[in-house]
């Protein structure tokens, strides 16, 4: 199944208990804009290279269209038509003033040099300066890019039209950025997870976790369960798993990842387990922060896990979902679980607009509220209408999205 597809089935699945007409589906889920673009640039040594660049802007009845921007070979238009719909969804949970975008280039960045990467996302910036902006949409970091391509993005636009930093958000603190942006996602996964763990009435101290991934959002994930109580059993990267079954050291493989690369290869103070065997844990606590589509139809029945938090976009597919379902299992989703990175995009674009900063204990207490209140009302509405969690975050994003798409007037 496409990523689109999969997205469409939540969707609809949601569309169907909200009696939605089919007209207006078609109408929410229809992009208002997707553009393809191209970016010639000359490489180091002199060779050109012309590279596809995309941005789908999905939705903006409810503010200016936020997403990421993803560079990485495996870009194309259906992905990036997926996780722009996906940004419109999160950001209407959450309950912030944005609609939903995202971009990408097929590019594979780990061959490219800086100088490289620079001159790529120049020309992006180039052929899309006009359709972005701090009050149309707002890109930000994804998979490939950094803070430091938000600065190049955020200084090419300002060439054109002026300067405003809020054109982007993700900066470097030190540019125009936020602290705690980039703990933001694991945290807000880490703040879900002790409000769930408290609700299905488990302790934190005898519940054991697995965290696939241990990148920006799951070394933080993992910092924030461990310093909550909980027990930190398994982390794993590209490099494989490391299992510790009384716990593991998260400080202590967070300050070696930071020491070789953000990569954990070499850590010896754990038993070395592939990333197969991680998903498949006997654990109170599974989640996946790595890649998209790793909790598929053949390995479901082999999860252990009782709860799982979708850190990473789309890591469990849509037949496994309802697998797992049938077993009740309980799975936040992604446009809720993911949704803490975005939240902070929008205080630092706030504090942009404003020309004001706030301390790192106002950027979390803000985030604990903004998560806090949006998995009560998912919550809620998923034990009142007796539906998964995900249906019930797609129904509530789908609601507040549809609501303002009438009350604007359609034609
Ligand atoms: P990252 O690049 O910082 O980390 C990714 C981690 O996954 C790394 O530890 C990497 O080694 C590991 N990994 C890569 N391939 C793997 C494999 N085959 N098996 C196991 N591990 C593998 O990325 P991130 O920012 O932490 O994002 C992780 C996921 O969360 C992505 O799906 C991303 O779209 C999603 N997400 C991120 C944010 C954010 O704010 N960073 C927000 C929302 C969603």
């Amino acid at each position: 199944m496409k990523s689109f597809e999969a997205v469409q089935l939540y969707f609809n699945r949601a569309a169907d208990q909200l009696e939605l007409t089919d007209n207006m589906r078609t109408l929410l889920l229809t992009a208002k804009r997707e553009v393809q673009v191209q970016i010639a640039i000359e490489r180091d040594n002199g060779d050109l290279e012309t590279l596809i660049g995309f941005r789908v802007q999905h939705d903006n009845s409810r503010g200016p269209m936020k997403g990421g921007l993803r560079f990485h070979p495996e870009v194309d238009l259906d992905e990036v038509r997926s996780l722009a719909s996906l940004m419109t969804w999160k950001t209407a949970v959450v309950n912030i003033p944005y609609g939903g975008a995202k971009g990408g280039i097929a590019v594979d960045v780990r061959s490219l040099s800086n100088r490289e990467l620079e001159r790529i996302t120049r020309k992006f910036v180039d052929e899309i300066h006009d359709i972005i902006g701090p009050d149309h949409d707002i890109p930000a970091p994804d998979m490939g890019t950094n803070a430091e391509v938000m600065s190049w993005i955020m200084n090419q636009h300002n060439k054109y039209h002026g300067f405003n930093p809020g054109v982007v958000t993700g900066k470097p603190v030190e540019h125009y950025g936020i602290s705690g942006r980039e703990e933001a996602t694991g945290r807000g996964v880490g703040i879900l997870a002790v409000k769930i763990i408290g609700r299905l009435g488990h302790k934190l101290p005898t519940t054991r976790v697995a965290i696939q991934g241990f990148g920006n959002v799951g070394s933080h994930a993992a910092q924030f369960l461990h310093d909550a109580d909980c027990k930190v059993v398994a982390i794993s990267d590209i490099s494989g798993g490391y299992f510790r079954a009384d716990g593991l050291d998260i400080p202590g493989a967070f300050r070696y990842a930071n020491e070789h690369g953000r990569c954990l290869e070499g850590y010896t103070e754990a038993e070395k387990i592939t990333n197969e065997q991680l998903l498949e844990l006997d654990v109170e606590l599974l989640i996946p922060a790595a890649l998209g589509g790793v909790i598929t139809a053949e390995n479901a029945a082999k999860i252990k896990a009782p709860l799982i938090i979708e850190a990473a976009n789309a890591p469990v597919r849509p037949d496994a979902d309802d697998l797992l379902a049938e077993r009740g299992v309980v799975i936040v989703p992604d446009i809720l679980a993911n949704a803490g990175g975005v939240t902070v995009s929008y205080f630092e674009w706030v504090q942009n607009r404003q020309y004001y900063s706030w301390n790192l204990d106002r950027v979390r207490q803000e985030l604990e509220r903004v998560m806090s209140q949006a998995f009560e009302e998912v919550w809620e509405l998923s034990r009142e209408r007796n539906v998964t969690l995900r249906t019930a975050a797609f129904m509530q994003g789908i609601s507040r999205v549809g609501r303002a798409t009438v009350l604007a007037g359609i034609t």
